[in-house]
């Protein structure tokens, strides 16, 4: 940096000319639309549809024609208005079985409230998360009605992939249907009747796990004391050791252990569903209609309900009443994920573009058009399917009803036949009633000693480098529209001033870092094509300027205030990317204090562990998503830094956290910068606001993810990208309509990249049913599991964590004997009878209890947990999937011939040999185990060296050779990182060498040495609280 660039003039000593310089938002430039509908026509958006009839101009059309009939379909197809019309993608869709479901006749019914209440301060939520777990706690009683249905009669016959799982089969349970679709004939390898008995007590520390004290629990934990123990056994009321020998009602001859391949197995499971469904279109054109599971490839055609990638449920049909709700304890629960990516054989969202007039939404509930409003009196006017208001359809959006009822139109437009789609915004959709300006991205370098040191900051800014010219853009711009900035920090702020007319760029700094402003307007936040020179010039630089820097104090909270003052400045949405080391314990605002106690686990204070220090950071969280500024927290800590309270900005803002414990230039680059070149690439909405509207009878109560509630109904996002879900809770009002089902609409109002407001419209229709047995039917475990762990995680800022826990065993056990009792044939007490569909429930739910956030051990950092806890909150499916039942694939036996990745096998100790390699993936770690007698030729192909113990534990990357052998597995590591949020380091662990004890930890279905549950003893816990319910 020049001498005469350097500005090192303490605070504010220039004046602000870019206060007044930003002018008018160059608005001709990119809302060109606005105001003119037509134009939009155009320059249709990728994957864009062009509509078949100009139905953006909203003058007057005249009185429609008497008869629909005089237009044939042909005849408006091809009719005027449709020049270059693209290949339409809605061709020849089988009608929706079930999207235009009859509906009750009008009725003058109270208008359903949307209570807009005052917003509930954070005190207030915290309050009410403690809710969400009791809430669902029903209380003792919870007994069946006696007037109601039997189970499995009536003329809903299972589909013959349902059936229920027996264990051990009962000889008056009828046989299941046979089905050699998902392959489950070979499931009933279930014991014999007298076995029943034989179920273990509790299994005995794993012999075989070698006994090594004092060792750090893996990469990246603290050193700790290994103190394991007696708190953890004693704090699990429910299971381990809670069974001395088999419970009273498993009455029989002493048996032996209980076949692991007897029990549900997620694998099998898995499996059989990629059997029957993996590789074939699903249409989603029928309600309530259960997906194929998130571990199953297949490609999504959109018939009028939203995509499985963007929701799922937890059950596709809810019970009818909440009277069954609360005997089912079924969470109701939509898991929706609305910018979630799509493969590229699918097609992206269609734009829909009404010009001034805006999208047309019901009168009543503000409900979107959509395939749920019923068209009547000849299209003049329609129903709303979510309140039931008759609305007059505006006469630019007129058409004629076929001969079944249905718009002439119906597949030309995307508002009537899909389950997603955008809206082009208008001007009432923005803030201040003005097109938003492109958002702007701030880097914000920590250049405290240590990172300079460590050489951190010259790889960030080495990386940024390059990596400004994949700022994401709209496919038919040649550049970026996203603005971008930089500031560096230790105990104060400099800004820099990077203006393309600049030979060199100028920094600014601040002292005063109690109430930050920004010293700068003009030439801080740039397009990076403009001011590239000056820009890359700065980059080379900022390592130099502070080499010599001897400050080891930071600040943070100064810092997050300071980017979302420059947005707010800048009247930009966008995105803080912070790089950050240590606990802000430089005298500032939000300076943080080392409160971490190893005394408060298993004590009723444990929660506070992840409540936030003071209440800077939850104010700070606050005033940023109100000004549409997200922040990605990238911490690269040797100690304590307090993720409950500097992570919860970046939860609460739709961002992201990553971590990276004690940074290794050599070992962890490659890990951090996939990381950040990920995350800048991001599809990412700005500054948005979600609204889940229902039809009558059960409303959203409940929100759980990267989100802030200002008020009950509002989910606001300062950003939300496509890995982020919100897990959406409902509750019964009134009895729901078995005929018209539960219908949901997800609206997301957002700035894209390039700066324009769209509305993502995502629709879902769910079936309702006065049988249990339906609801069951229905159910998904994976969503289930979702809902489970984000409620629990959610519950745990304001609950002892026992209590936590318990509530989910208990839960699991009412889910499940309310099946047995309401659904299942009579059979005896000691059957465990599961649902079908939750065959696996009880192992998820095990791993979920065993997770290192639920369970207070003393070698797992604070700060890991509270990491983990805010990932989770954030998660979709697909990923709290893997991150509870790891992937563990063998390697040994891999087909070199073949492209797939080989088939999974079950996390448990008993599955792997000592003659094999394995490779197992939670999401954020990733394991290759390799067995002692693992043959030679393997371990040369992999790594190059001659024999197992040439082989270096502390590698975490493997070569790259050139052989088959080597580069097959390379492509399956890809495959496998490729679909996950955060890269997975890679940890090569040789069996009964150090690392071993922290990949054990993953095999989920044993007993953990730190006092967790294996799978076969949790399910007898489980078959035990069943039966006492029962009983
Ligand atoms: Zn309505």
């Amino acid at each position: 940096m020049s001498q005469q660039g350097y500005v090192a003039a303490p605070p504010y000593s220039q004046s602000q000319p870019g206060i007044g310089g930003f002018g008018p938002p160059n608005s001709s430039l990119h809302y060109g639309h606005y105001g003119d509908p037509n134009s939009s026509y155009s320059t249709p958006q990728p994957g864009v549809s062009k509509p078949t009839v100009p139905f953006g101009s909203p003058a007057p059309v005249g009185p429609p024609p008497p008869g629909a009939q005089q237009f044939s379909q042909s005849s408006f197809q091809n009719g005027p208005g449709t020049p270059g019309q693209q290949p339409h993608r809605l061709q020849s869709p089988p009608p929706p079985s079930n999207t235009g479901p009859s509906y009750p006749p009008y009725s003058h019914q109270s208008p359903p409230t949307f209570p807009n209440t005052a917003a509930a301060s954070p005190p207030a939520q915290l309050a009410d998360q403690l809710n969400s777990m009791q809430i669902n706690n029903y209380g003792p009683g919870a007994a069946p009605s006696s007037g109601h249905p039997a189970p499995l009669q009536g003329a809903r016959l299972p589909p013959p992939t349902q059936q229920q799982m027996v264990l051990p089969p009962g000889p008056r349970v009828p046989p299941p249907p046979t089905n050699s679709v998902n392959g489950l004939c070979a499931q009933p390898a279930v014991p014999p009747m007298a076995r029943q008995g034989a179920i273990p007590g509790p299994v005995p520390p794993n012999p075989n796990l070698p006994q090594l004290p004092g060792q750090p629990p893996g990469p990246g934990y603290h050193p700790q004391q290994a103190n394991y123990g007696p708190q953890m056994a004693g704090s699990q009321l429910s299971y381990p050791g809670a069974f001395p020998g088999a419970p009273a009602q498993l009455s029989g001859p002493p048996q032996k252990k209980l076949d692991p391949d007897s029990i549900p197995s997620p694998i099998q499971v898995i499996e059989n569903d990629k059997a029957a469904r993996g590789g074939q279109v699903y249409a989603t054109n029928t309600r309530g209609q259960v997906p194929p599971l998130v571990t199953t490839d297949c490609v999504i055609q959109d018939q009028g309900h939203a995509s499985p990638r963007y929701i799922r449920c937890t059950t596709y049909c809810f019970p009818a009443t909440s009277d069954m709700a609360k005997q089912a304890r079924i969470p109701l629960a939509a898991v929706i994920q609305p910018f979630a990516s799509v493969p590229p054989n699918e097609t992206p969202l269609y734009l829909v573009n009404h010009g001034e007039a805006g999208p047309i939404r019901c009168n009543r509930c503000k409900a979107y058009m959509c395939p749920f409003m019923q068209f009547i009196e000849g299209g003049r006017r329609y129903q709303c399917g979510f309140c039931n208001c008759i609305n007059d359809v505006p006469s630019f959006f007129f058409q004629h009803l076929d001969h079944m009822g249905r718009r002439i139109d119906h597949y030309e437009r995307p508002e009537l036949s899909l389950g997603s789609y955008e809206y082009v915004a208008t001007l009432d959709y923005c803030r201040d009633k003005k097109p938003p300006n492109p958002p702007a991205y701030i880097f914000m370098i920590d250049v405290s000693y240590r990172n300079i040191k460590s050489g951190l900051v010259k790889l960030i800014c080495g990386e940024l480098k390059t990596l400004l010219d994949k700022l994401p853009r709209e496919e038919q711009e040649e550049s970026s529209a996203i603005r971008v900035g930089f500031v560096t920090y230790n105990k104060v702020l400099h800004f820099f001033n990077v203006k393309s007319s600049l030979a060199q760029p100028q920094m600014m700094v601040v002292t005063d870092v109690s109430e930050v402003f920004v010293p700068l307007l003009d030439g801080f936040l740039v397009d990076f094509e403009e001011s590239r020179s000056v820009v890359t010039n700065l980059l080379d630089q900022i390592p130099e300027l502070f080499a010599d820097t001897n400050e080891s104090e930071t600040i943070l909270a100064p810092v997050i205030q300071a980017g979302m003052e420059a947005l707010k400045a800048a009247e930009r949405a966008g995105k803080l990317f912070i790089f950050h080391s240590a606990l802000p314990t430089a005298e500032a605002p939000g300076k943080l204090k080392n409160r971490d106690d190893k005394k408060l686990l298993n004590t009723d204070k444990e929660k506070t562990l992840f409540q936030p220090q003071g209440s800077c950071y939850e104010a700070l969280a606050r005033d940023c998503v109100s000004s549409g500024c997200s922040v990605s927290l990238f911490l690269f800590p040797n100690q304590y830094v307090d993720v409950a309270s500097v992570g919860l900005v970046t939860l609460c803002t739709g961002g992201t956290l990553y971590k990276y414990n004690n940074f290794q230039l050599e070992a962890d680059s490659p890990q951090f910068l996939r990381d950040l070149r990920k995350d800048l690439g991001k599809q990412t909405g700005f500054d948005a606001t979600m609204r889940v509207r229902t039809s009558t009878g059960f409303r959203a109560t409940d929100f759980l993810g990267a989100v802030y509630m200002n008020n009950t109904t509002d989910v606001e996002m300062a950003a939300v990208d496509c890995d982020k879900a919100v897990t959406v809770e409902f509750k019964h009002d009134d009895k729901l309509n078995e005929d018209t089902g539960a219908l949901i609409q997800c609206a997301l109002l957002y700035t894209t990249h390039s700066g324009q407001r769209r509305i993502r419209i995502h629709n879902m229709g769910l079936n309702c049913s006065a049988q249990l047995a339906d609801v069951y039917r229905a159910c998904e475990t994976d969503a289930l599991i979702n809902f489970f762990a984000k409620s629990a995680f959610k519950a745990i800022l304001s609950q002892p964590l026992k209590t936590v826990r318990d509530i989910l065993v208990s839960q699991t056990a009412h889910m499940l004997a309310c099946y047995k009792k309401n659904c299942a044939s009579p059979a005896t007490l000691s059957q465990l009878i599961l649902p079908e569909t939750m065959k696996v429930l009880p192992v998820y739910m095990n791993c979920l209890l065993k997770s290192c956030v639920l369970g207070g051990r003393p070698e797992i950092p604070t700060d890991e947990r509270a990491f983990q806890r805010q990932l989770l909150m954030a998660m979709g499916v697909a990923d709290t999937q893997l991150f509870f039942y790891p992937l563990l694939l063998p390697l040994h036996s891999l087909d070199l011939q073949s492209d797939a990745v080989p088939a999974a096998i079950r996390c448990s100790e008993e599955r792997l040999s000592e003659g094999g390699a394995f490779l197992l993936a939670n999401g954020l770690s990733m394991f290759l185990w390799l067995g002692a007698g693992v043959c030679p030729e393997l371990i040369q192909g992999l790594f190059n060296v001659p024999s197992f113990a040439h082989i270096s534990a502390q590698a975490t990357s493997l070569p790259d050779l050139d052989n088959p052998f080597s580069k097959k597995l390379k492509h399956i590591l890809e495959q496998i990182q490729s679909q996950r949020p955060h890269t997975m380091k890679l940890i090569i662990v040789k069996q009964r060498e150090q690392p071993e004890m922290l990949f054990r930890q993953f095999l989920v279905e044993d007993k953990d040495i730190y006092g967790g549950a294996s799978y076969v003893d949790f399910l007898v816990c489980i078959h035990k609280e069943i039966g006492q319910l029962l009983s």
